[in-house]
Parts: C-alpha cells; structure tokens; sequence
C-alpha cells in the first residue's frame, strides 16, 4: 500500500482542501502517515498570506525533499498560485498545482517523472465550486464545508485577491448534500467557510448567505449546529441576525474582521467602513442577540499608522464586548499596494503595538467570560480524559467540567461557576 503525507499551511479553507484531497486518495488506496515519516507521496498545501508563511512553506517542501528523495512532491496551494516556477525549480519537485486545480490532485498524480510538471490555470468566476465528498471522520466532532472561495475586494494589504481568483460560491443543492453527509458521518458541528464567506451568491442573486442556511435547517436533520466562519461587517444582513437569534441549530458567534479602528488607516486599507459603523453595528448585534460571541481581527504597523491611529484602535477595542480578538501584524505583500506605500512601520513598532493588543485580547477575553457566569450553555464535548470534559458552547467560550462519563460528540448542558486561565469552568445543568 503507497503511503502519502500531508502538510498544511494557513487558513481554514487551506485544511477543508487537504481534508478532501486526503479522503479520495484513501478512497484510492493510500494510506496516510505522519509527515515526519517517510512516505511514497507528500503533498504540501502552501500559504503565502505574510512572509512567515512564504518561509515556512519552503521549510516545509525542503523537509517533504531531505525526508525521502524518491518520493513524488506535490506542491498545491496560494504559493504555488502566486510563484510556479519557482517551486517547480526546487530540485525534487515534481507537481505544483495552482488553486483551481487543487481539487484534481487525487485524479492527476500519476504519473510524475522527470522535469517538475505545472498545472496553474487562471481562476475564471464561471469555474464552479466541485462538491465534496466525505467518506470518513477527519476530527471527531467538527467539520467545515466550504461553500465560497475568492475575493474581489482587493484591500491593499492583501495578497488573497490575488491567489484565489473572483468570487464563485457552491450550489445551495451541493451544500446541503455535504452538510447532510457529514451529520450522518457523526459530525455535530458544521462550520461553513470560505475565502470571504459573506460574498457568497455574489454572482448569482438566488443565492443568498441567509437563505442558504434557511435552506440548510429546513431540509438537513439530525441534531447538529452550524457555525459561520469569518464574515465581513457590511454583509451581516438583519435576516440572518434574525436567523441566529430565533434558531438554536445556528451558532451565536459571529467573527467581523476589523483591522484598525483609525477611520484614516481603514481608508488607506481600502475597508469600507468607518470605525463608528463598526462600533455601531457591534453593539446593536448584541443588543440584538443576548451572549453572542464576537471575535475580530485587528492589523498593527500597516504602513503609516501613527501613535494616535494605534490609540484608537485601542479606544474603540475597549468599548467592544469582544470574546476573541486576533492581532496580526501587518507584512508588506509584494504586487499589493501597501508594500509599495513609503510609510512603513519599523518592526520594533509593530511589535510593540501588538504586545499592547494580546495583552487586551486576554483581558477581553476574561471579561467576556465573567459576564456569562452563571448561565447555562450547551457544549459540544470534544474531549474528556481522567473526568475531565472539554468543549465549546455554541458562542464559543472554552469550557471544562467534570463527569465520569465518556460524553464526547454530545451536546451537554453546563452553567458556568468560574474562570481558569483562558477557559470557563462549568457543571452539569441538572
Ligand atoms: S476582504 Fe480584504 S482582507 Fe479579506 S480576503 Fe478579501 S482582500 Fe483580503
């Protein structure tokens, strides 16, 4: 039996590609092993999102090579998208995919000798979203089915626009078929994802974010959540925030991305909207929507960002109820128009900056949690080990308890009595 190993880089919509990708080719036969291992195949799923993630994608190819020269070397992802040639010249590399074709590796492997072969075509909107197929458990309890993929909003710091093409969203029809597959395989969690979830339909005006999860609690049964992933402010719609407060099944925990809270910097950044809208919106939604966990991302040292933009940030970040706050510093993207602004940030800066954000991360974090004690949630039990239960609530606050019991893949009623490092201590609603 061939053995394959796989490794990935970046966001979500990177692990849901390797996800499938891993299914088919056990489907085919191979049989997956560690990636420090030495296996007939490697596949590696490359990021390109900062300079870090450039670095450690080439690390990684250079292990997959140093690990087993004879083995076939896959190269697929936003890297590979972005530079081709250049990984196609890594001596050893034998296929490097683009984005659009990624989905075919498992159709495409062999046979791989010789001279590094391409397959990157440019990512049209007409080219569809291929349903998936789930054969087998990747992760006990949550899985991610990803019905978006693409962005046309071109913020000048981003490279995404770039690497995964216009925006092409999956057929509703698909979507249920996968999320219903998935809950029979087991699975209690769904999260829907995307490049930039919130566009999807864009193309098509049947398609709507909140008619698609209509359509998804009506025709899939089963006891089951759905969770969004990241969504950009001005495509929340009042329908689906109407959908989030009145269906259980939907998951009171929204992810709005930020990045600075200087309305001069968040125009620079080519967002599109102000800081007040932000905060506006914020706060109606939880008014709206009584424990709704909000998470947001926040950049620091984009180029020009003065002491005074950075304070408020800091301002309007302290007047949010936030749960999660994820600090990213800025990374110039060459072909973006921010690397080429004059005004960049020294890293000195940057780090600063961003000591001064995690370190409100966690003290939002903790507030955030106080103000739900003595609730009652339900968890999803991912763990339990030596009585000890671990788990999520649906607005996503970390939670443990005790129990003798085995109770993992169950939803399970906890109030909250505390608050332990980063996560909330609970017992079993009686
Ligand atoms: S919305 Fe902006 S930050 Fe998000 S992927 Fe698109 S260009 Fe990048």
């Amino acid at each position: 039996m061939k053995t394959v190993a796989f490794h990935t880089l970046g966001c979500k919509v990177n692990q849901v590609e390797t996800g499938q990708i891993k299914d088919e080719l056990i489907q085919n036969g191979y049989r997956v092993i560690d990636f420090s291992q030495s296996a007939d195949l490697y596949i590696i799923n490359t990021c390109t999102v900062t300079h870090v993630s450039d670095r450690k994608s080439r690390a990684v190819i250079r292990r997959a090579l140093k690990a087993n020269p004879e083995a076939t070397v896959i190269v697929t992802g936003c890297m590979a998208e972005l530079e081709p040639d250049k990984i196609a010249a890594m001596q050893g590399v034998n296929l490097v995919v683009g984005n659009r074709d990624k989905h075919r590796i498992a159709q495409i492997i062999e046979p791989l000798k010789g001279e590094a072969r391409i397959i990157r075509e440019p990512i049209s909107p007409q080219d569809m979203l291929a349903p998936a197929l789930y054969h087998s458990h990747h992760e006990r309890t949550r899985a991610f089915v990803k019905i978006q993929d693409g962005c046309q909003s071109f913020c000048t710091y981003c490279i995404v626009p770039y690497t995964r093409g216009p925006v092409r969203s999956k057929a509703p029809d698909d979507v249920i078929r996968e999320v219903e597959q998935l809950v029979q395989l087991g699975y209690r969690e769904i999260v829907l994802t995307g490049i930039h979830t919130g566009q999807y339909g864009r193309s098509t005006p049947d398609w709507t974010l909140d008619g698609l999860l209509e359509k998804i609690l009506a025709s899939v049964p089963g006891s089951y959540r759905i969770r969004l992933s990241s969504i950009e402010l001005g495509e929340i719609s009042d329908r689906l925030l109407e959908l989030i407060k009145s269906e259980n099944r939907l998951c009171r925990h929204l992810h709005i991305p930020l990045q600075s809270g200087s309305d001069r910097v968040l125009k620079r950044m080519a967002r599109r909207y102000t800081r007040d809208e932000y905060q506006r919106r914020i706060l109606e939604i939880a008014a709206l929507i009584p424990g709704v966990g909000f998470a947001a991302d926040v950049m620091v040292g984009f180029p020009g960002e003065t002491v005074d933009d950075f304070a408020s940030t800091v301002q309007l970040l302290q007047s949010l109820p936030l749960l999660d706050l994820h600090v990213f510093k800025y990374s110039p993207r060459p072909g973006t128009p921010a690397a080429s602004y004059p005004d960049q940030i020294d890293e000195r800066v940057k780090n600063e900056r961003s000591k001064v954000l995690l370190s409100m991360a966690r003290q939002k974090h903790r507030e955030f949690m106080k103000s739900m004690m003595g609730q009652v949630f339900t968890v999803l039990v991912e763990e339990c080990e030596s009585g000890r239960c671990k788990g999520f609530s649906d607005n996503y606050i970390n939670i443990e308890f005790s129990s003798p019991h085995d109770l993992c893949g169950q939803f399970i009623e906890v109030v909250l009595d505390g608050i332990h490092r980063n996560y909330a201590v609970a017992r079993i609603y009686a």
